[in-house]
């Protein structure tokens, strides 16, 4: 049977699965400009796309309305976390975002799969709403082009349309100004994840506060370092070691002083350099390659860390099944 046919088949209602995985991302450079009277911040960045990945399994329902649920097979452990299922939700807002513009919308059950670190600085959340996004587009027949979902991500999130686009992209404005760039050979990394979160909004405002005290005049990003791009092009993860930035690593090593002794630990075991990831605090080392990122990620769990080696760049929100139930 066609799933693009779903709804009412001969008057029964028949329910379809959609099931959409969508990356995590680390930021490889991110610089950080002065808060904006909008209350933004103007950023330059490279975002990687990596094979850590959120999943989304939307399924039409009788009745109208969007509910949302934490799948049991999630890789996480999510005692104690703070996850919103109604509409504070990142899926739930992008399924009501795709209500508005689809035709076609019935009610949608959304089960999210976690394994991206919550509050972790690597986008989990905006990977749940481009996965929604193209999920909900299917389920729906709304018939957008990637173009328009990325007009709709930018509204979710400044993170979400690069979990959409996947790959190596720069990003420049709020970082969803994005242009795809060109990495010839994938990096290989170790994800040093932390048993707690940071809130970005905060990692923000400290970063703002530390500048404030210092008195300097901060420009606003502009492009990013060239050098940055041409290690990724050549492949070249020794290159790319040298030249990692993140302006946000001080903020959150102000809120999280242990940050600094993770990479400190990561860079004495064997990784070529660490870096916070976007506001943290998860850790991203990088290796020399697939087997040293396996070696370093199982040194640092025998020493109690939890650690994952993970390669990038990786491809965008894709579709995984598509079933009639
Ligand atoms: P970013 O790197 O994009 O700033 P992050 O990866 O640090 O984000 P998220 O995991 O996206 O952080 O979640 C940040 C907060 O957003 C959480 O603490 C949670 O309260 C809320 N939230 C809303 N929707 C979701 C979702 N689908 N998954 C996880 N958290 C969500």
């Amino acid at each position: 049977m066609n799933p693009a046919i779903s709804g009412a088949i001969r008057g029964r209602f028949v329910a379809r699965t959609v099931r959409v995985r969508a990356p995590g991302k680390v930021n490889v450079s991110l610089n950080v400009g002065p808060l904006r009277p909008d209350g933004y911040h103007s950023v330059a960045s490279v975002y990687l796309a990596v094979s850590l990945y959120e999943e989304v399994a939307a399924t039409s329902t009788e009745g109208p309305g969007i509910t949302v649920s934490i799948a049991p097979s999630s890789t996480l452990d999510l005692d104690g976390v703070d996850i919103p299922l109604d509409e504070r939700n990142l899926a739930y807002k992008a399924a009501a975002i795709m209500r508005d513009v689809s035709e076609n919308a019935t009610g949608v059950h959304l089960e999210i799969t976690k394994r991206v670190p919550v509050a972790g600085g690597m986008g989990g959340g905006s990977a749940d709403a481009a996965a929604t996004l193209l999920a909900c587009d299917a389920l729906w027949n709304s018939g957008l082009s990637r173009e328009e979902l990325a007009h709709l991500a930018a509204e979710l999130g400044a993170d979400v349309p690069f979990s959409l686009l996947g790959g190596t992209a720069v990003g420049l404005g709020v970082g969803d100004e994005l242009s795809p760039a060109l990495a010839k050979a994938q990096m290989d990394w170790v994800l040093v994840c932390a048993d707690y979160g940071l809130s970005t909004p905060e990692v923000f405002h400290t970063l703002d506060r530390l500048r404030n005290t210092e008195g300097l005049d901060i420009p606003e990003p502009l492009e990013v370092d060239a050098k940055i791009l041409q290690a990724l092009r050549d492949g070249n993860p020794v290159a790319l070691s040298k030249v990692l930035v993140n302006d946000l690593q001080r903020a959150s090593i102000e809120l999280s002083p242990q940050l600094r002794d993770t990479i400190g630990m990561g860079e004495s075991s064997g990784a070529l350099a660490g870096i916070v990831s976007g506001s943290g605090p998860t850790v991203a080392l990088l290796a020399h390659n697939p087997r040293a990122a396996e070696g370093l990620a199982e040194d640092l769990r025998h020493l109690g860390h939890n650690a994952l080696a993970v390669h990038g760049p990786v491809p965008g929100a894709r579709i995984i099944s598509d079933t009639l139930l």
